[in-house]
């Protein structure tokens, strides 16, 4: 395949953005695209695949995501987050914006010279500060976000090593988006194996790929199997895999342990990315995440 940087830079080049809301349109009965521009999103570097941003949503009560003093040195331009980012964690956590991750789907540059980015939100029934803002977002509104400097930022986790020979994606609806980027971005003709789940008919999306992908769509309301009894059913292609499993954390972690245990996959060709866990609000998966198992 075409090569890539297997390994993630060495810094994160990413700063705080203020965008403006410009659209709204519902994908599917759970997903609702955000599309948002602005001139707060001059210099805005979207990567494609799966680079995420962190979105900060202020606290009820606040009515500012970034904080005032030092606004304007901090939203200048600054590799890893800057004198800004150093501030804003040092808040207290219950008076610091909430931040919640989400994929850019896509970056466009309009023939104005202005720049549209494109978040996919899932609806989902647990609520939290990230679906509900995106339910009651209309435009105008403002967005804060932590966003990429550089197009090959840290934020990219779709690295196949240039000595793949085929690519496996599993994604749940909150790595939809993700995916979909990732497979915009393979060369043509990479054999690829996609599985993505979704919660309704509805939300299944034309997919862009120039891959030899084959999807198979797993809608959760027409009663498909999604653990990961589905993959290990499934014929694989042989030669030397990359595989990409993101979505709730359990089960990332039961594909993972199935690639590398039962098929014998490099664990360091597997990537896999706990959007989400059942019953924790992101910064509690975070510290969950950060602990010695
Ligand atoms: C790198 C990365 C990229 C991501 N990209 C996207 C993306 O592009 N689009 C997207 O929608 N999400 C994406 N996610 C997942 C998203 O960050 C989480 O779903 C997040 O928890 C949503 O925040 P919230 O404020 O709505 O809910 P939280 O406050 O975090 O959680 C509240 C409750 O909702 C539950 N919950 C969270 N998400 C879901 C869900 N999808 N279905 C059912 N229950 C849920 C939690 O378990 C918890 O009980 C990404 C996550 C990561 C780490």
């Amino acid at each position: 395949m075409t090569p890539t940087t297997a390994t993630a830079p060495e810094v994160a080049p990413f700063r705080p953005f203020e965008l403006i809301v410009l659209r709204t349109r519902r994908l599917g009965p759970s997903i609702l695209r955000i599309t948002l521009g602005g001139p707060g999103a001059d210099g805005f570097s979207g990567g494609g695949r799966d680079q995420s941003l962190s979105v900060l949503l202020p606290r009820p009560g606040q009515s500012e995501a970034l904080p005032r003093p030092g606004r304007s040195e901090a939203l200048a331009p600054a590799g890893g987050g800057g004198a800004w980012h150093d501030k804003w964690r040092a808040l207290p956590e219950d008076e610091r914006a909430v931040p919640r991750s989400y994929a850019v789907r896509a970056q466009r540059l309009r023939a104005d010279g202005s720049t549209e980015v494109d978040l996919d939100f899932v609806l989902h029934d647990a609520g939290g500060p990230g679906c509900r803002w995106a339910l009651a977002a209309a435009p105008g509104d403002r967005l804060a976000v932590l966003g990429p400097t550089e197009a090959d930022n840290t934020a990219v986790r779709f690295r196949p090593p240039a000595d793949t020979d085929w690519v496996l994606i599993r994604a749940d609806e909150t790595a939809l988006p993700a995916a979909a980027a990732a497979l915009e971005w393979l060369p043509a003709g990479l054999p690829a194996r996609v599985w993505l789940e979704v919660p309704c008919t509805e939300d299944r999306q034309a997919l862009n790929t120039a891959a030899k992908a084959r999807i198979s769509w797993l809608v959760r309301n027409e009663g498909a199997a999604c653990g990961v009894e589905t993959v290990r059913a499934a014929e694989l292609p042989g030669g030397t895999p990359y595989a990409w499993i993101a979505g709730e954390a359990s089960g990332v972690r039961a594909l993972r342990h199935h690639l590398v245990h039962e098929r014998g996959f490099d664990r360091e060709r597997v990537m896999s990315a706990a959007y989400w866990r059942r019953g924790l609000p992101e910064e509690q998966l975070r510290r969950a995440e950060a602990e010695p198992r």
